[in-house]
């Protein structure tokens, strides 16, 4: 009789980023949804979410992936974390601080760089490869080394086998730098999507010794930092919209600028500094097309009456997409939205 392997993965209580953990439990019938996945336990000791005399969190299955990578009888299951009730959420548990909307879409781009024995992929041992220029976008053993290319293909397969939105992959500005983009409608799905994305290139890359490095900047000077572009569009944004519900967002978002940032990942201030394609961490801008601006406005936005989605250029390649999608629905839900036409019946029009 078939067996099947559930890798049930969680984040644990690390501060200020948590770390993806995992333990595998077998099945004796294939999970059909994520309601078949029973709640499981784990000892929090061991993960800085609990003190030793009272060491059980809870695993509650939130989304069901197929591990194209482990084999046919094997499924990933993302969970949230709680207390032992089983229904209050742990506090290391950012998902639930998320007020989730199924018609809110976002898209995440993840830069990050391949290490190898504490180097970039293709840097020499000693002192730094050519300055940045060619390597953005860019082809050839020269521009990318001999691992990188196979190791993302990879990622992207296993990524579409498990039924995520992976949209894109390209070789970033400096040497050993990577991104990918995931895109979900849904904000608590697109955040557990681009965890399990970076579960499964940190497992890929174990058997080519390399080690993802999340760090926004893991080099000072003329070298570009690591961000996680966020694109986002609520069901109003897209189809309602106009000039003026958008300067009130942007209000909004300055207001909270400090918010945002303190969601955005540790460390930004080394990454936005107002180079390398970024706004500086102390201020807040947005722009047509800028990609210098904390917000940056496609032009497909505002040709279309200022209907569409933005880009926050601020969160980090090593920030939780839970909370980062947790504060921009916060900063979204503060802004009032006009109130709907009345339908043609309320108002007693003839037929
Ligand atoms: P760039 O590198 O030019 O900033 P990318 O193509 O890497 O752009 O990323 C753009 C992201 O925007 C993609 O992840 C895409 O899915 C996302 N996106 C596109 N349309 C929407 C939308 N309506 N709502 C939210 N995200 C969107
Ligand atoms: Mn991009
Ligand atoms: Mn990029
Ligand atoms: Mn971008």
């Amino acid at each position: 009789m078939a067996k099947y392997k559930l890798e049930y993965i969680w984040l644990d209580g690390y501060q200020p980023v948590p770390n993806l953990r995992g333990k595998t439990r077998i099945a004796n019938d294939a999970p059909k949804s994520v309601k078949d996945c029973p709640i499981w336990g784990f000892d929090g000791s061991s993960t800085q979410q609990a003190e030793g005399h009272s060491s059980d969190c809870m695993l509650k299955p939130v989304g069901l992936y197929p591990d194209a990578g482990r084999g046919d009888n094997a499924f990933l299951v993302m969970c949230e974390v709680m207390m032992p009730d089983c229904k209050t959420p742990h506090p290391s548990n950012m998902r639930a601080t998320i007020e989730d909307d199924p018609d809110t879409w976002f898209g995440f781009e993840q830069e990050y760089f391949m290490f190898h024995d504490k180097r970039p992929l293709g840097w020499p041992h000693d002192g730094f490869p050519n300055p940045q220029g060619e390597y953005y976008t860019g082809v050839g053993y020269a521009n990318v080394g001999n691992v990188a290319r196979e190791i993302v293909d990879k990622h992207l397969d296993l990524c579409l086998e498990a039924g995520i939105n992976h949209e894109g992959i390209n070789a970033e500005v400096a040497k050993g730098q990577w991104e990918f983009q995931i895109f979900a409608k849904g904000s608590k799905k697109c955040a557990d999507d681009m965890w399990i994305a970076r579960y499964l290139l940190l497992r890929l890359c174990e058997k080519y010794g390399v080690d993802v490095e999340w760090h926004c900047k893991p080099f000072l000077g003329d070298w570009n930092g690591s961000g996680m572009h966020c694109n986002f569009s609520t069901k109003y944004m897209r189809e309602a919209g106009g000039e003026e519900y958008f300067k009130k967002l942007m209000d909004a978002f300055e207001k909270n600028k400090d918010e945002h940032i303190a969601a955005y990942g540790p460390d930004n201030h080394l990454r936005l500094t107002g180079l390398h394609e970024t706004q500086s961490i102390d201020k807040f801008s947005w722009g047509v097309a800028d990609r210098g601006a904390s917000i940056r406005v496609p032009h497909s936005f505002v040709n279309d009456g200022y209907k569409g989605y933005l880009e926050d250029r601020r969160p980090n390649s090593q920030g939780d997409p839970y909370q980062i999608a947790a504060r921009i629905l916060r900063t979204i839900s503060e802004v009032p939205i006009a109130a709907e036409a009345p339908a043609e019946e309320s108002v007693g029009l003839a037929k």
